[in-house]
């Protein structure tokens, strides 16, 4: 359980809330991974027009699982909750994101961390702020105090 890493959870199909309760419980489940905290739940219009809201919200994790094993655990849970990949960024019952792992920065084909968009995302940053220390920065040194001052609050509603 040596590293902290932050998980960005969301969902916009069948009862998104339930989703995510059910979400942080098998995250909490995990083999060697405890769930160390959840922000609250946070809801918004999705990106792209047509689809239903999403619910978000983001979890601290300290696990032991390398990166890509907690990609794999990540991707066993979404399809254990219904997840179907169709189009990308289609709708979904669960999206588990890798937002942080450490103070590491990873990039190979799988996996991309600090989460590639996460900066531009306000239902990532201000559900990750609840978690961390107001002067938190980011695996490459990027404050988070600063990526929130340029992605206002706009559209989020706290649950
Ligand atoms: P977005 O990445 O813009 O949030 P998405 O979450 O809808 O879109 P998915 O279809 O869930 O995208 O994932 C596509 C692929 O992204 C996954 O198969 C995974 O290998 C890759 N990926 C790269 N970096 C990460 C990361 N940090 N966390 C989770 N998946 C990642
Ligand atoms: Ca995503
Ligand atoms: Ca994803």
């Amino acid at each position: 359980m040596n590293t902290r890493a932050y998980v960005g959870l969301g969902s916009n199909l069948d009862a998104p809330a339930e989703q995510l309760r059910n979400a942080l419980q098998a995250l909490d489940q995990l083999d060697d991974t405890r769930l160390a905290a959840a922000s609250a739940l946070y809801t918004s219009e999705s990106l792209l027009p047509g689809q239903p809201r999403y619910t978000n919200a983001v979890a601290a994790l300290d696990t032991s699982l390398d990166p890509l094993a907690l990609l794999d655990a990540l991707q066993a849970i979404e399809h254990g909750q219904g997840r179907v990949r169709k189009e990308r960024w289609g709708p979904r019952t669960l999206d588990l994101d890798i937002l942080l792992y450490g103070d590491q920065v990873i990039d190979v084909p799988r996996l991309q961390v600090p989460h590639y968009h996460m900066h531009a995302r306000p239902f990532v940053l201000y559900p990750l702020a609840e978690l961390v220390p107001e002067d938190f920065q980011l695996a490459d040194g990027r404050a988070l105090a600063q990526l929130l001052s340029a992605c206002p609050y706009v559209g989020l509603e706290r649950l």
